[in-house]
């Protein structure tokens, strides 16, 4: 049975451009509720924290100064089966082989800028969720 929640991140890059708000919509038309939401200015710690399954993959340095460029938006959203058809809505992590009409076909420029970060399990969506938000900013 796969959960209600999912987490994203609306990244730098993006809220960079001004596309924060047509992604917000896009997730909402898409049917989903967000349940918690901030702007954020990641410093190294928090962004290396929270990617650090990847602490060893030779891409880790350039995505935490990436991260660490300017504001970014985490989220909590609530919709039916939220982590797979979330995933769907934001396409492939690289934005070449992202689907037409997904938020990183629209709004993502390469692999290290590609707009959007989505929960790839029930697991680190609740573990990802705690990670920027407490219990009491989740409605
Ligand atoms: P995630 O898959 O969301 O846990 O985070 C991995 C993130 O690392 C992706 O969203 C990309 O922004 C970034 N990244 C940069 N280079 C690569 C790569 N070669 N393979 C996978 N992810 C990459």
């Amino acid at each position: 049975m796969s959960g209600k929640i999912t987490f994203t991140i609306i990244k730098p890059d993006a809220v960079g451009k001004g596309h924060t708000g047509k992604i917000i919509d896009q997730i909402i038309q898409a049917g989903f509720k967000v349940k918690a939401a901030k702007l954020v200015y990641l410093d190294e710690r928090t962004a290396g924290g929270f990617y650090d399954i990847h602490r060893e993959r030779p891409f880790f340095k350039d995505l935490v100064a990436f991260m660490t460029s300017g504001p970014c938006m985490p989220m909590v959203l609530e919709g039916e089966n939220a982590v797979a058809s979330f995933r769907e809505l934001i396409g492939a992590t690289d934005p070449k082989k992202a689907a037409p009409g997904t938020i990183r076909n629209l709004f993502a420029d390469s692999i290290d800028a590609n707009a959007i970060h989505g929960s790839d399990s029930d697991e680190n969506a609740l573990r990802e969720s705690s990670y920027f938000f407490a219990a009491t900013e989740i409605f």
